[in-house]
């Protein structure tokens, strides 16, 4: 087994200051929040139960006498059993805060916050995609610091209270006895730097507000509620720190003609009774320009043309979805004497027959109904 000297790397006559040197550098490299691994934490005990035992005088010198620390070496010697555990050592050398792992003053460089905005487009923008220029107003790298948050030509001065820790240490007394904790300093903040001389533009925040144009590309097939990611555009950090994301929520406006469901969209197609029985074409004005639309004679309300390959863009994957055209059969509402009469005959020759002006209702219409309303 090698000695608690060779574990730090330093002589048997190492100085307490050389001692505490080369564990501190030790410490560094195999902090397990630095390092993780099963061999580096072992090697990080080891390292942290020789320290234990050298920094201590008295316990040195019964080392150096017997080769062991008072018979009580237990091996792995993570503690000491006097509470004065690796942690409470890391803590004094790196200002602790339990946990946070590398300890030392806190950076004020921060990643700043995502934002979001919304942006309204019209259908035929979901359909196909489009560019779209936006106002943005998010927080901004402060032009004339830098992001340094000091007027130009200072620089933050170390803070005299932690002498630049950014920790201060405090007794604390507890059932183990005295305990030393450490807590942020209350001069810095715990940023082991103080800024005498803010900068005047972003009052030493690093970061102003700023609004900016921009154009993104909105992709085709988009529906309301989808977001656009734009990474690194969001609000800018504290002291020029990265900025967050940027999320872009569409809203797609109603339009006058087409409903979309899904990928498909739905129009309604009015046409005239006479026209719906003789059969004609109608032109009707699409997202892809005009369509001739084929409505055969006979045509019933209610009928659906799919017009393939019309309809909305899939946002994920290829091909778009369908138009669905819902034909709307028209009654006429008004008729004059000429064409009530004209209709009078076209009844009589299809043999609907009136009794006193009332239609009589044959088989076939009911047929019709028990069809609609399916197995009553
Ligand atoms: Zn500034």
């Amino acid at each position: 087994m090698s000695s608690h000297y060779d574990v730090l790397g330093v002589s048997p006559e190492a100085t307490g200051e050389e001692i505490k040197k080369a564990y501190r550098k030790l410490a560094r490299k195999l902090h397990p929040d630095v390092n993780p691994g099963e061999d580096v934490a072992e090697q990080f005990k080891a390292v942290t139960h020789a320290y234990e035992v050298l920094s201590d005088p008295q316990k040195r010198r019964v080392y150096d006498a017997t080769g062991n620390e008072n018979g009580t070496d237990n091996g792995s010697g993570a503690y000491s059993g006097q509470g004065f555990a690796f942690q409470d050592i890391f803590d004094t050398f790196f200002g602790g805060g339990g946990g946070h792992g590398h300890g030392g003053p806190a950076s004020r460089v921060r990643r700043g916050q995502d934002a979001l905005i919304s942006v309204r487009i019209d259908l035929k923008d979901a359909v196909f995609g489009v560019n779209k220029k936006l106002e943005v107003d998010t927080a901004v790298v402060c032009p004339t610091c830098d992001g340094s948050c000091c007027r130009p030509g200072t620089q933050p001065e170390r803070c005299d209270i932690c002498g630049g820790s950014g920790q201060v240490q405090r007794a604390v007394r507890s059932i183990l006895g005295q305990v030393l904790t450490t807590a942020p300093c209350g001069s810095c903040e715990g940023f082991g730097t103080v800024i005498k001389d803010p900068c005047n533009e972003c009052s030493g925040q690093g970061r102003i507000r700023s609004r900016r144009s921009l154009t993104i590309k909105v992709p085709a097939g988009v529906a309301t509620g989808t977001r656009i990611q734009l990474s690194g555009q969001g609000e800018a950090g504290p002291a020029g720190g990265p900025a967050g994301d940027l999320y872009v929520e569409i809203r797609v406006n109603n339009d006058s003609v087409f409903v979309r469901e899904g990928d498909d969209l739905h129009a309604t197609l009015s046409v005239p009774m006479t026209a719906a029985a003789l059969g004609t074409e109608v032109q009707l004005e699409t997202f892809d320009g005009e369509q001739d639309i084929d409505v055969k004679a006979g045509t019933q309300s209610g009928e659906i043309i799919t017009l393939r390959g019309l309809g909305v863009t899939h946002l994920r994957g290829y091909g778009r979805g369908d138009l669905k055209v819902h034909l709307h059969v028209e009654t006429p509402t008004k008729l004059d004497p000429a064409q009530e009469d004209l209709l009078q005959q076209l009844a009589k020759l299809r043999g609907e027959q009136f009794t006193e002006g009332k239609l009589v209702a044959s088989g076939g219409m009911f047929a019709k109904l028990r069809d609609k309303l399916g197995n009553l």
